[in-house]
């Protein structure tokens, strides 16, 4: 599995940073954001080493829906399936993207507001 080993995601996915995991296979690891932003809020990673959606490649789109199979299954397991949640994924600097390893947010728990700021 490709890594950096300057990725705070890829030793989190190793487990040389600890995490709050919710779920790992092989293909994915979903962990609690460290500043939650709302009640539930869940960073859905791959675990290969992806620095942004804008260096997504054809060989990545089976992973890439897997994250979203994950992120049905985490909503329905922290309980905010039902009443919706919101994700979100920040591509590049516009988008304020920190961590440079993909990763889908899972916002739920409350009422998300509108999608972004006017
Ligand atoms: P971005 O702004 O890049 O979309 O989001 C990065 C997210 O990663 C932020 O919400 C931030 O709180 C979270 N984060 C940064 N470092 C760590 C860490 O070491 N552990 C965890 N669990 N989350 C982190
Ligand atoms: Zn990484």
């Amino acid at each position: 599995m490709h890594r950096d080993p300057d990725c705070i995601f890829c030793k989190i996915i190793a487990g040389e940073i600890p995490s709050k995991q919710v779920y790992q296979d092989e293909l994915v690891t979903a962990f609690y954001d460290i500043n939650p932003v709302a009640p539930v809020h869940v960073l859905i990673v791959p675990n290969k080493h992806i620095p942004s959606v804008n260096h997504v490649q054809p060989e990545d789109e089976t992973m890439l829906g897997h994250m979203f199979s994950v992120a049905r299954q985490v909503a329905e397991q922290l309980g905010v399936a039902e009443r919706g949640y919101r994700l979100i994924l920040n591509t590049g600097e516009h988008a304020g993207q920190v961590v440079f390893h993909v990763h889908m947010h899972l916002l739920g728990g409350r009422p998300l507001g509108r999608m972004v700021c006017r």
